[in-house]
């Protein structure tokens, strides 16, 4: 596992997907470029998600706001005073790390000893193994995950309560160490804000303080009735939106997974209040819908419920995914209740109630939100496409199985050899093709491993032009997945990778 998540990263690299921010200077941590192929890739995402959002809902329409936004915004968010993260100093190696972060990492491993068990326990018995009767059973199973549960119960009941004093306590009964020097001496735990702060105007002493987004959902909900009246929104209607938001984040780690400066991809739903539960089961599956439709495997993805809600919601449910470090968040789908647009309301003085022509009476909608990370769906879907194969020649083979729809570039034309008219074949189907498609030439080295790289880069279809084709009009188009090779005629090539690039 450690393994493939090295692999994705110095692949992601290699083949112009991701660049570490300035690396000229040594980078800048947990921020990152996506270079010529990671952009495609990026936008492809995102295009997916605004097609079956936006284009396939009448009901759903987008907008753009901007990063920054009035400060009240986040007074009235929660955000200025609620968006922490609880942070622990070790005082011998003056590292920063998140108390909550290291607790869950100490329950992980509880976890990890339980499943070692039942693995162990599944080999012995073989199928009569019975789990469930093993896991409430097995005193060693039944001890590790009680342990686990009761640290992360206490660790919850800490944070809610704001007694951080608790949540050192847990820290220092549990005696875990720094884990880079095993430390063991620690600060008190604080709360630190998450939130970028930056200046609006150049006078000193007349310039506005300003935070940097930290989600994009507040530029909707401050729009929610212009956008309502103008585009004679009737409810249950939705508003998305892509775009940056940035989160000054202590535990910076896992490459793309978490970063400083990431996109989000959020819609919120407004609704009568009373039909947000309805909603809200509907967005889940809708949205599970959506990721099992680009095909990375059912098994790897799982809902998580949450049981600790946030001020503002009344449900809240994650879709996981098995990232190669293991299941973590890739989508939240929140009902958030009226909490929003009643806080607006009451900082700006402003009413931001929809009139209900059936009800005949004004109200503030409940909302349910579905909020996913651009570059955490970039992560899942190149990590679990990114394939080492043993062909049957023996020979090994990497290949970048990306849904094509979400390909960089959906074909290469190849010229079998650089002379005889070939290349000028090969550009002429480029010019036909390219305004369709991201089309790319290639004529350096053996056709071999031309396709090797186009595989590498996730490229569906490789192109050839031969001598043949001087005579009928025909190629080879070889398919990345299969590697198989059908002789077409070039007017058809169009229409066989729409067929399998179209969303
Ligand atoms: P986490 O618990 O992982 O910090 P969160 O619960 O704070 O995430 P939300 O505030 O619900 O996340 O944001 C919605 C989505 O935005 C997340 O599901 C995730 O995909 C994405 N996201 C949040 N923070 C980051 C980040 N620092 N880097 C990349 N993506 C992020």
């Amino acid at each position: 596992q450690e393994d493939l998540f090295k692999n994705v990263v110095s692949h992601a690299k290699e083949y112009g997907f991701i660049f570490q921010s300035s690396e000229i200077y040594d980078g800048l941590s947990a921020v990152y470029d996506y270079a010529q192929n990671g952009v495609e890739l990026k936008k492809n995402i995102r295009d997916y998600w605004w097609k079956s959002m936006v284009q396939m809902h009448e009901n759903i329409v987008g907008i753009d706001a901007a990063i920054f936004m009035h400060p009240t915004t986040w007074k009235a968010s929660g955000h200025v005073d609620a968006f922490n993260d609880p942070l622990i100093d070790n005082k011998d190696s003056k590292k920063r790390y998140r108390a909550d972060v290291l607790i869950e990492d100490y329950a992980e491993k509880l976890n990890q000893k339980a499943q070692k068990e039942i693995e162990k326990a599944r080999t012995r018995f073989g199928e009569a193994f019975d789990e469930a009767q093993f896991v409430s059973t097995n005193p060693r199973v039944v001890e590790y995950l009680s342990k686990k549960n009761e640290i992360l119960q206490r660790m919850a009941r800490g944070l809610e309560s704001g007694d951080l004093a608790d949540v050192k306590a847990l820290i220092e009964e549990l005696e875990i160490a720094d884990p880079e020097t095993g430390s063991k001496n620690w600060t008190e735990v604080r709360q630190f804000n998450l939130m970028f702060g930056t200046k609006l105007g150049a006078s000193a002493d007349s310039a506005m303080d300003l935070y940097l987004r930290p989600e994009t959902a507040q530029g909707i909900f401050v729009n929610f009735l212009n956008v309502q009246k103008t585009g004679r929104m009737k409810i249950p209607f939705g508003i998305a939106q892509t775009g940056k938001a940035f989160r000054n984040e202590i535990v910076a780690r896992q490459f793309i997974f978490r970063m400083r400066e990431f996109e989000q991809m959020e819609m919120q739903f407004f609704v009568k209040p009373g039909e947000e539960m309805k909603y809200y089961e509907y967005w889940k599956e809708t949205r599970l819908k959506w990721h099992l439709s680009l095909g990375l495997g059912k098994e790897n993805y799982r809902f998580h419920d949450h049981e600790k809600l946030a001020h503002y919601a009344n449900a809240a449910a994650d879709i996981e995914f098995n990232f190669p470090f293991g299941f973590k968040e890739l989508e939240g789908i929140h009902s958030r209740t009226d909490f929003d647009l009643k806080a607006h309301e009451e900082f700006s003085g402003k009413k931001l109630q929809y009139f209900d022509t059936e009800e005949n009476k004004n109200y503030v909608p409940y909302v349910v939100e579905t909020s996913v990370g651009l570059d955490r769906m970039f992560l899942a879907v190149f990590s679990k496409a990114l394939q080492e194969e043993t062909l049957e020649d023996g020979s090994t083979r990497t290949v970048l199985r990306l849904p094509s729809v979400l390909a960089p570039t959906k074909a290469a034309v190849l010229p079998l050899v650089k002379k005889d008219g070939l290349p000028e074949v090969a550009r002429q189907i480029i010019e036909d093709l390219k305004w369709d498609f991201n089309v790319a030439y290639d004529e350096k080295d053996a056709v071999g491993r031309r396709y090797r790289r186009q595989d590498a880069l996730g490229t569906p279809f490789c192109i050839t032009v031969d001598h043949q084709t001087l005579e009928d009009q025909t190629v080879t188009i070889r398919h990345r997945d299969s590697m198989q090779q059908d002789r077409v005629k070039i007017e058809e090539l169009r229409g066989i990778i729409n067929n399998e690039v179209s969303m």
